[in-house]
């Protein structure tokens, strides 16, 4: 659902319930997401993501709730490799320990991690 706006044209009506996760991750963190191009070279494989971590940056670009509620959020194996795992120096780690948070303020549960068959 969206709402006009006269600066931006058109305003989706949850960001006024919540910031954007890039807003959110920027302003708790320093780390503007919007530095990532897309290179993929942050990919680590872990047995417990359902998700490229390149993946989850992008999902958080795009505002998508999917960035809250996926498997490779809550692997310890990723959150250890994140930190620098960015070409273009972005605290990856930052970014997930944040987005965490904000999952479980939204009410959203981390899943039970066993390695994925
Ligand atoms: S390494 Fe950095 S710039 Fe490249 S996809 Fe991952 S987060 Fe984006």
């Amino acid at each position: 659902m969206f709402i006009n706006d006269s600066s931006w044209g058109i305003t989706p009506v949850n960001s006024f319930i919540h910031p954007s996760l890039r807003q959110l991750v920027l302003s708790t963190t320093g780390q503007d997401v919007y530095r990532c191009r897309g290179c993929s070279l942050c990919d680590v494989q872990a047995g417990d993501q359902d998700i490229p971590l390149n993946s989850l940056v992008q999902l958080v670009l795009m505002n998508d709730d999917e960035a809250l509620n996926c498997r490779t959020l809550w692997s310890e194996e990723v959150l250890q490799t994140a930190r620098s795992a960015c070409i273009r120096e972005l605290n990856l780690e930052s970014m997930i320990l944040t987005l965490r948070q904000e999952a479980l303020r939204r009410g959203y549960q981390a899943p039970s991690m066993e390695v994925l068959s």
